[in-house]
């Protein structure tokens, strides 16, 4: 591919505006040598007035969303998109959260531009588990494990039961809820059929990929697809 239409794919401006920084002599190899919107270079070696060009197309990133952020694009209000540079929004191909979290659920959302890596990870055959830190309004009534695990809860409004999901009792308001589907508000739901009101909700994993020390509101990429291989 011509460097002209990689870096505008990029999200850094239309190919005309692209054009623009090659003539102005602002895209140039790691050396700087001066590149031409014909060349075709090794995305590592390009760089933009000497930065080093944003992760390639294949891309997968880890972002600690705070409370209060919105997965939706539409939103009028604060989106998670604003938690990453401005160009990411740009790109072709798009950059798209994996699954969605609730505004008011903070913790670990992935992005990623490879279609089939996102519907690998989201899809409930790949059977990915998926770590939620719950804290609970009212004391667990203690049988919520079991009904989680039982395989035959069935949410109002669903038509099929629950998948099991693995419940860790830390103490009576909090616990560790592990699922492998993603229904909407499926947490909250859960814990609603059982009386209970899920007060706060954090994803610390999906897959081989945990938040660990990422502060709320950062982001890192993460190297290749391999927590993800099928
Ligand atoms: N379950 C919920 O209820 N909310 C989320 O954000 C994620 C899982």
């Amino acid at each position: 591919m011509k460097l002209v239409k990689h870096i505008a794919n990029l999200g850094y401006g239309s190919r005309k505006q692209v054009a623009a920084l090659f003539r102005e002599g602002r895209i140039t190899d790691a050396a700087g040598e001066v590149l031409y919107a014909d060349d075709s270079l090794d995305h590592d070696s390009i760089r933009i007035d000497g930065e080093p060009l944003d992760p390639a197309p294949g891309l997968l990133l880890m972002l600690h969303k705070p409370v209060g952020y919105t997965c939706s694009t539409k939103d009028p209000g604060r989106i998670v998109y604003d938690l990453l540079p401005s160009r990411f929004r740009l790109r072709n191909p798009l950059l798209s959260p994996v699954g969605r979290l609730d505004r008011d659920t903070s913790g670990l959302l992935l992005f990623t531009d490879d279609g089939a890596l996102l519907h690998r990870i989201i899809s409930p055959k790949a059977r990915i588990e998926k770590d939620y830190e719950v804290t609970l309004a009212q004391d667990l009534r203690g049988d919520e494990a079991d009904l989680f695990a039982s395989g035959t809860l069935q949410l109002e409004s669903d038509t099929t039961p629950l998948a099991p999901a693995r419940l860790q009792v830390h103490d009576a308001r909090h616990a560790t809820l592990t699922l492998t589907e993603g229904r909407y508000h499926q947490v909250r739901r859960m814990f609603a059929a059982t009386g209970n009101h899920v007060q706060a909700l954090h994803r610390s994993r999906i897959g081989g990929v945990a938040l660990g020390n990422l502060p709320a509101g950062h982001w890192q990429t993460i190297d290749g697809a391999a927590p993800f291989a099928t």
